[in-house]
């Protein structure tokens, strides 16, 4: 009997309708873990190198790891790997909620769909059981009607699905996977990877119950976590604003990204803060599997932007991209975007990111009335922000150039409007900027997916030494600005915890080295081996963060990414021109420094690829021969 994990993988190939079921050794889940990790090993042992992402050989996996389901704040999310139709390299995204840990109760780890069917489908796993259903009828609805209507069709009101809507069936760069409405598989476009396979939506529901191998330990993290939570004030936080308890922190630093990154103030932030949120449109929080803090919003914004409150409330990320960042101030519009993107399954960040590249353009006279279908899509038009959202999911008019995302929509407009164009390998930046921060700047550039801040190590976090930064082997506090040695080792051992938070499915809030983190890596390592019996390590973790991390990155070198790919946009070489730190900018040669000792530290050469040495280290030489070849 396994202990944490079921030691089942199912493969399902949409177009031949068949389904498989993998028993995969003990020794692969020790290696891999399971989330990126597991995402990574198949995609790049099941993939030919450079497929098209949108092409039935791509595969869309749904990984859980060896914690998932463990009854305690903070384990339920879970990974979704493909080749990603926005950056054409390694994709992934995380989201929490209640599908991980029901995933597994229908008894699998994880899922590995492939192939492309005739007619629009969906899969529904329920209790060890896998069938490929109709989906015409939800073809062209929007996520909620979707999943009102398969919950009607399984009858059952706790079947967990995860679905796209009109935006990833019409393959829009980067459509997300919506699950529950609310909980947002967003960045990478692998909504666009279901809609390529017309595959609508998948469906959980199951009985088994994951077993911890030391039951009574899983207890004692438990009850440590439900006291101590309540005295930690980041937390306490989290739980009264949600996320947007940091747009005024934040906008106070001079770190606010407004007006498509251009200044990092914005004078009616108030406006969007999570106080302003709480004390008029919130009506109720939501939480994942087995958190108390519920840092989930509910709001219902009035007229002329009412909002319906199943789709959940902006979170800090989304109320950036379609607030400062297009300089709109009214939180009702900002919520009514965020309920858009989860009814059509748009990324928020990657459209708001999109909207404000197209106002730039626009004020810069790139585009004009005539592309743009009469909008006048200046920067503060909410309407015109929501009619382009609605433009994007449908590709009319103009919406269909910024469906491809702003890289692809930059090349094609040519006249200098790349300068615009916010995006690391194609996906555009998330809503933080390293020119106060390097540390995310480095993360941006060098993680395998693109620009996330899911996979930066925020610098404000280390600037002060604690026992929690202390136990991953940083002694010293370091500077938020600084590029020097001492960073990059930062950057080094923090990009690996980052790294193993993905591949255990872990919430980095309960996790991550700041006012909001409640438990410690020490604490993980105790979690891993009270839900597997295994006896692992710090050590071990990291080492398999790092196998991942590392994977990841041969994926990208087999399909042609080089050391070009690992930059940031050039704007944020350029000063900062308004709020508190205006003049910052990053230097371009401490940057270009800081990356070449970045790949040494890793064991990666000059070109940025890890070498046979690190490769046999890490037990994958099996990769060598493909990424030699490239
Ligand atoms: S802190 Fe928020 S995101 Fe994290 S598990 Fe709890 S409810 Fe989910």
């Amino acid at each position: 009997m396994t202990h944490g994990y079921l030691g089942k993988v199912a493969r399902i190939d949409l177009g031949r309708r068949l389904v498989e079921v993998e028993q995969p050794d003990e020794s692969l889940y020790k290696k891999y873990l399971g989330g990126r990790g597991l995402g990574v090993y198949y995609l790049f042992r099941d993939l030919p190198p450079k497929i098209d992402p949108l092409a039935p050989e791509n595969e869309i996996i749904f990984a859980t790891s060896v914690i998932t389901g463990i009854p305690i704040a903070g384990m339920s999310r879970f990974s979704i790997i493909a080749k990603s139709p926005l950056t054409g390299g390694f994709g992934e995204a995380e989201a929490g909620g209640f599908f991980g840990s029901e995933l597994k109760a229908a008894g699998f780890d994880a899922l590995i769909i492939r192939g492309r069917s005739e007619n629009p489908v969906y899969l529904s796993v329920l209790d060890g059981s896998i069938e490929v259903r109709d989906a015409s009828p939800l073809w062209g609805k929007n996520t909620k009607e979707a999943q009102e209507e398969i919950r009607g069709e399984l009858k059952d009101r706790l079947v967990r699905i995860a679905s796209i809507g009109p935006a990833g069936e019409n393959l829009v760069r980067y459509a997300c996977i919506v699950n529950e409405l609310h909980f947002v598989h967003g960045r990478g476009g692998l909504g666009a990877v279901m809609g390529s396979k017309r595959l609508k939506a998948v469906a959980v529901r199951g009985h088994e119950k994951v077993e911890a191998k030391d039951p009574e330990k899983v207890r004692q993290l438990q009850d440590y976590m439900r006291t101590r939570w309540k005295e930690n004030p980041g937390s306490v936080s989290r739980s009264t604003l949600g996320t947007a308890d940091i747009v005024m922190p934040l906008n106070a630093l001079g770190l606010l990204p407004t007006r498509n990154f251009q200044g990092g103030s914005f004078e009616k932030a108030e406006g969007l803060s999570g106080e302003t949120m709480k004390s008029t449109i919130l009506t109720g929080t939501d939480g994942c599997y087995a958190c108390p803090i519920r840092c989930k919003r509910e709001v219902r914004a009035p007229e002329p932007y009412e909002t319906n409150p199943s789709y959940g409330g902006p979170e800090y990320e989304t109320i950036v991209a379609f607030g400062p960042l297009c300089e709109i101030a009214d939180l009702g519009a900002v919520s009514k975007a965020n309920e858009l993107c989860n009814a059509y399954s748009l990324d928020t960040i990657s459209a708001g990111s999109a909207i404000a590249f197209a106002m730039e353009c626009y004020e810069d006279g790139i585009l004009t009335k005539e592309d743009t279908g009469g909008l006048e899509l200046r920067f503060g038009n909410a309407d015109a922000m929501l009619q382009l959202l609605e433009m994007v999911a449908y590709r009319k008019g103009i919406g269909d150039l910024l469906a491809e995302g702003v890289k692809r929509a930059s090349d094609k407009l040519g006249k200098g409007s790349s300068r615009f164009a916010m995006h690391v390998k194609g996906k555009e930046l998330a809503m933080h900027d390293p020119r106060g921060k390097t540390g995310v700047g480095l993360g941006y550039a060098l993680s395998p997916s693109g620009a996330d801040h899911m996979q930066a190590a925020h610098d404000h976090a280390f600037a002060k030494p604690s026992r929690y930064v202390e136990s991953l082997g940083i002694v010293e506090g370091i500077d938020p600005l600084s590029l020097d040695a001492e960073k990059v080792r930062m950057f080094v051992y923090a990009h690996l915890w980052w790294g193993l938070l993905d591949c255990l499915g872990v919430c980095k809030f309960i996790f991550i080295p700041h006012s909001a983190g409640v438990l410690t890596p020490h604490h993980l390592v105790d979690l891993v081996n009270a839900s597997t019996g295994w006896e692992t390590s710090l050590w071990s973790l990291m080492k398999s963060s790092e196998r991942g991390l590392d994977l990841a990155r041969c994926f990208n070198v087999r399909e042609g990414f080089t050391r070009a790919d690992d930059n940031l946009p050039q704007r944020l070489f350029d000063e900062l021109k308004s709020g508190r730190q205006k003049g910052a900018k990053i230097n371009e040669q401490d940057f270009q420094r800081a990356l070449q000792l970045y790949y040494e530290m890793m064991g990666w050469n000059q070109d940025g690829v890890p070498r046979a040495t690190k490769l046999q280290e890490l037990d994958l030489e099996w990769t060598l021969q493909q990424i030699s070849s490239n």
